[in-house]
């Protein structure tokens, strides 16, 4: 089983000055957007970590596209459908409060970890199409997430990945193992992500 549930296809940002190139985050959901519930189906149990509305305000505020990538594997191993994952997301939405469709596109690969892989993570799919659909340079697209396989897809993608130590797993010893440790830093919050994302150099 695999595929692309989309619930928003909103236009890229219109408001870019012309001489600044596109820039785009795709953001993994548990352990990065929200706190990391293992098979989370529930949307009472939906809870923001500190400071992402803000953090997620503040690359909007800099005209970068937002995207939401998330493996939920519950749904390939028959524990929950795509409906419960659809009302978390709703659920996140709503406690953003960042307007109407703040991500462009939300991916979310149901697949279980042995069933041939779509989109889950590590595949590189879901950011190949939005270089594709948006046009965006290899350095101007990164992955923000808490696992090795958020920061892999990145790798395999050839774009940018940058860590946070907010989930349940120890990112740094993950990254050590799939040799990325020099390749992609790690910050302690989303906030610090983002700043560092917007740092870089256009
Ligand atoms: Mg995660």
């Amino acid at each position: 089983m695999g595929g692309n549930l989309t619930m928003s296809a909103a236009a890229p940002t219109a408001s870019l000055p012309a001489t600044q190139p596109r820039r785009g985050l795709v953001l993994d959901r548990d352990g990065t957007i929200i706190v990391h519930v293992p098979y989370l189906s529930d949307p009472a149990g939906v809870v923001l970590l500190p400071g992402v509305r803000e953090a997620l305000q503040a690359a909007r505020d800099a005209g970068v596209d937002l995207f939401v990538h998330s493996n939920q594997s519950g749904v390939g191993r028959g524990m929950f459908g795509l409906d419960a994952v659809d009302a978390c997301n709703r659920r996140m939405l709503e406690l953003l409060d960042l307007g109407e469709a703040p991500f462009a596109r939300i991916c979310i690969a149901p697949e279980a970890p042995k069933a041939p892989a779509v989109y889950r993570k590590p595949e590189p799919r879901f950011a190949q199409e939005l270089m594709r659909d948006y046009g965006y340079a290899p350095q101007h697209l990164a992955y923000i997430g808490d696992r090795g396989s958020d920061l892999e897809t990145a790798a395999r993608a050839g774009i940018g990945g940058i860590g946070v130590a907010t989930g349940l797993d120890d990112l740094p010893a993950e990254l050590a193992e799939l040799g990325l440790d020099k390749t992609f830093p790690v910050f302690a919050s989303l906030s610090e992500a983002v700043e560092h994302f917007l740092k870089t150099p256009l």
